[in-house]
């Protein structure tokens, strides 16, 4: 029997203590990033102490969900059996409104309208009962 080149699972992030209320936000639908109560600056992505002072003084909060996007590129080629079939697809940098930029795709949107500066919100697409991976959409 020979597997189908095509089947094989996407690639899924690793949960980790650290990064666990992230997902666990996700699931609930809320875009969550970690807030510095010494500078009052968010971060993405999770660590345990914030980036901009070093101080451990970070919370998690809900953001708003809504950017822009601050760069973005389509995908046309890609032979990685996970992907192939996915073809073309965008990859997007989104600024959010809090200052982190997060790595994600545009959907629900024509890919002609995508450009650098569209405002955009978050969706969240279940991919299993675990991961709900945060993507944005054209607002
Ligand atoms: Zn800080």
């Amino acid at each position: 029997m020979t597997m189908v080149a095509d089947s094989r699972p996407k690639p899924l992030p690793i949960v980790t203590d650290e990064n666990r209320p992230f997902w666990d936000g996700c699931r609930q639908g809320k875009l969550l990033l970690q807030y510095c109560d010494q500078c009052q600056q968010h971060q993405f992505y999770p660590r345990l102490y914030c980036m901009h002072c070093g101080s451990s003084s970070i919370r998690w909060v809900q953001a708003s969900g809504r950017g822009i996007i601050y760069s973005y590129t389509i995908i046309y080629q890609n032979k990685s059996p996970e992907f192939v079939r996915d073809t073309p697809y965008n990859v997007a940098v989104v600024q959010l409104e809090e200052g982190p930029r997060m790595m994600s795709n545009i959907v629900e949107t024509d890919p002609a309208e995508l450009r650098v500066d569209l405002p955009v919100t978050v969706v969240f697409d279940a991919v299993n009962d675990d991961i709900h991976l945060p993507r944005f959409k054209a607002l």
